[in-house]
């Protein structure tokens, strides 16, 4: 049987994670957060010192284990700018759509979230969210995470790189993050953990219901 998956995409802090985690656990599907991805050949680049050309990103990209995801260090500020900056090479997007596609095709049901996921990685994805929030409220989320994890940031520089990236995934020529047509969109700015997982479920216990 064809498995049913859940294409989510959305900005940075928008909520997109915690809402598939979530749905993952309530279906009891496997969850692939394919920021993870990017952030991994951006770490493995850091990790060897070697320069962020198209060239030695691709060559990590094609290198990709699944065991590369769990790494540490994937979180950091400074991996999250390098990951949209390798995001951004065309190559390097084109070296991961299968392995993305493939973690769609196992098993009974699948969530993916990202940019591009309901766009180019699952086009024909039984149920496709386009999640987001206000810059400000995504830039308060991720400053009080930093926070608790003890990084020395401010609001402000937070704010900036937030900004900066959004402009990044949002304007690059390849796979830019778009709303595609079909997608629910569920802002986030003024619902709670327990408020939007509860509308995607819903949403997604509909969608099985007319399949
Ligand atoms: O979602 P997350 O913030 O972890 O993603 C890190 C970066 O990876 C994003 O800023 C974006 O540039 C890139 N990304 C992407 N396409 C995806 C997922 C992430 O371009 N499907």
């Amino acid at each position: 049987m064809k498995p049913f998956v859940v294409a989510i995409d959305g900005p940075a802090a928008s909520g997109k994670g915690t809402i598939a985690r979530n749905l993952a656990r309530h279906f009891d599907w496997p969850y692939l957060d394919t920021g993870l991805v990017y952030r991994a050949v951006a770490r493995n680049l850091v990790k060897k010192q070697l320069d962020q050309n198209p060239r030695n990103a691709v060559r990590e990209a094609k290198d990709l284990s699944i065991e590369d995801l769990q790494q540490e260090g994937l979180r950091t500020p400074e991996i999250s700018q390098t990951a949209s900056v390798v995001a951004s090479i065309p190559e390097v997007r084109e070296t991961l759509i299968e392995f993305q596609r493939n973690f769609a095709r196992k098993g009974e049901g699948a969530i993916l979230d990202g940019r591009d996921i309901g766009t180019v990685i699952c086009p024909d994805a039984d149920i496709k969210f386009f999640v987001t929030a206000s810059q400000e409220v995504r830039a308060n989320r991720r400053y009080q995470e930093l926070m608790s994890q003890g990084e020395g940031v401010t609001y402000q520089e937070v704010f900036d790189t937030l900004v900066e990236r959004d402009l990044r995934d949002s304007t690059r020529k390849n796979a830019p993050l778009v709303q595609s047509e079909e997608a629910i969109l569920i802002d986030t700015s003024n619902l709670n953990v327990k408020q939007s997982t509860e509308l995607v479920i819903a949403k997604v216990e509909l969608g099985l219901r007319d399949t």
